[in-house]
């Protein structure tokens, strides 16, 4: 199913945030921000460097010894709840830029803005319930830990949800007494500055959030490797991960990352197979297949395997293509042309591994999809473990299909992969499901559902897919250091 496009204003030139102004590059360089749905140049953002992002650690420095070092938890969980309700405020705007500038659709674009707005009210709640212990030491004394914020936190976030993986950091970071300096992809920048404008409405001293924007390789790498920022949160692919592993050696940085996944969706011959059809297309589809929960690799109990495949590809069919403005579209385009081009490698590497293609595998025709990086969603059945299109993560709108012959099958091939971040179960029998989901090594599992992120429960991979906890109370834990002190009382 396809919907058609509509014409809209180019936004003009974007500023970054440095100690509470809007400022353009140090040497004034400036890049093209894209509208990946209809090829258009949405608008020019400053090409940040390492001059930049030396001016931003020196500013949250500053803030870090500066006012906010004062303010008490409450107040900064007070201000949290004004930015939030900023946010809710806004909601439309920053919805309309998150789509025009990732290509997704609207609908989505609007859940995923109040998704942010969310994740800053439950950490403006948390700011004042973080706290320390007494420990009942050998000595006579008495003992207590202090949970104290590290201090500049450097924010490195994708292109593919870029405001919630940002609220994901900034929620908890300033919640928890830090500074930061937020990097959005160079893809995607505008809902990250409007963010940082917002915080600045809501009253967070200036410094206390900047927003730098430009190339990974030079904005990123002089942010991660930057001796003044204490911790670096990152979300991106594994490959980068690591690359900010090495540049966090530097001066032995806390680091939190979110990296790539490759998500089992296991489905019993037992199961409620018409409702797993229903609802799991878009666990892969939605946002174009780039998301790092995508149920990419779906396996199958062999006696089921047909009627599943029947089921999934018609369901599959009902998806809707089209102008990500369109209320009714489901599916947009995706992130760019090169990205594009690299599913396209991926679906032509299936078809000469011998996978079976079922639906999709090219551009959607038609006049609306002309200019934009759209992408049929595509299946490809009679897959296996060894298959590049299974083991490694495409990050588009592909699905593998495995069969399995039983439990301990099922288990032994959802874990063969690098990855482990997320997965579902299909079963009526919940005792095999519950074995299942504590045999699967990821970090977060749903039963009979897709669902995999939740405001107040932790997120997080196992394996390649990264290291520490998001959301919930745990992600306080990766914006904090824990000091233990000790009172001798003889
Ligand atoms: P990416 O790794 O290319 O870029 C992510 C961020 O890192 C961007 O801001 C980029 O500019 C920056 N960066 C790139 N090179 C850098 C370097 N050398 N030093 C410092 N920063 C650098 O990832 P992407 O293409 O933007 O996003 C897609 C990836 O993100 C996928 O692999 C996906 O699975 C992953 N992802 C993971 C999660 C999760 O929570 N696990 C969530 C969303 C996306």
């Amino acid at each position: 199913m396809t919907t058609k496009t509509s014409a809209q204003p180019a936004i003009g030139n974007a500023k970054m945030i440095i100690g509470g102004e809007q400022v353009d590059a140090a040497d004034g360089q400036t890049f093209d921000v894209m509208n990946p749905a209809t090829g258009e140049v949405l608008a020019r953002a400053p090409l940040g460097g390492p001059e930049d992002v030396d001016r931003a650690v020196k500013a949250a420095q500053a803030a870090f010894e500066g006012p906010w070092s004062t303010w008490s938890a409450s107040k900064r969980g007070r201000t949290l709840q004004k930015f939030s309700n900023l946010v809710k405020q806004n909601l439309e705007e920053l919805a309309q830029l998150e789509s025009r500038n990732v290509g997704k659709p609207i609908s989505g674009a609007r859940g995923e803005a109040l998704a942010v707005s969310l994740v800053f009210e439950y950490y403006a709640g948390a700011a004042n319930k973080l706290f320390g212990e007494t420990i009942p030491v050998s000595r006579p004394g008495l003992d207590f830990t202090l949970r104290e914020p590290i201090g500049v936190v450097g924010l490195i976030v994708p292109w593919n949800f870029p405001m919630n993986m940002a609220s994901w950091k900034l929620g908890p970071a300033l919640a928890a007494g830090n500074t930061a300096i937020l990097k959005p992809a160079s893809y995607t920048p505008l809902t990250a500055i409007r963010l940082g404008e917002l915080a600045l409405e809501a009253g967070f001293p200036p410094g206390v959030v900047n927003v730098i924007t430009g190339p990974g390789g030079t904005a990123g790498a002089a942010l991660a490797g930057h001796a003044g920022v204490g911790k670096v949160a990152f979300t991106g692919e594994t490959t980068t991960g690591q690359e900010i592993m090495r540049l966090a050696a530097n001066n032995v940085k806390k680091i939190s990352l979110e990296l790539g996944g490759k998500s089992p969706n296991i489905v019993f011959a037992d199961a409620d197979l018409e409702r797993f059809a229903a609802e799991s297309p878009l666990a892969v589809f939605d946002n174009a297949g780039q998301d790092c929960c995508a149920r990419s690799r779906i396996f199958v109990e062999a006696s089921v395997h047909d009627k599943v495949v029947e089921l999934f590809t018609e369901a599959t069919r009902k998806v809707i293509v089209g102008d990500p403005s369109q209320d009714a579209t489901q599916m947009g385009s995706l992130i760019s042309e090169r990205q594009r081009e690299r599913v396209i490698d991926y679906i032509a590497i299936g078809r000469d591994e011998g996978a079976e293609l079922v639906y999709g595998g090219e551009a959607p025709s038609g006049e609306v999809f002309e200019n934009g990086a759209y992408l049929m969603p595509t299946i490809f059945d009679a897959a296996s473990t060894e298959m590049r299109i299974v083991r490694e993560e495409i990050f588009g709108p592909v699905v593998a299909i495995i069969p399995f012959s039983d439990e301990a099958d099922a288990v032994r091939l959802a874990n063969d992969t690098p990855y482990g971040l997320s997965g579902s179960i299909w079963s009526r029998d919940i005792g095999k499901a519950l074995r299942v989901a504590k045999a699967v090594k990821a970090g977060v599992l749903s039963v009979n559902s897709n669902s995999s992120v939740h405001t107040e429960a932790p997120f997080g991979g196992y394996k390649m897919s990264g290291m520490g906890r998001e959301l919930g109370m745990h992600a306080l834990e990766l914006y904090t250091e824990v000091k233990n002190v000790f009172v001798d009382l003889t």
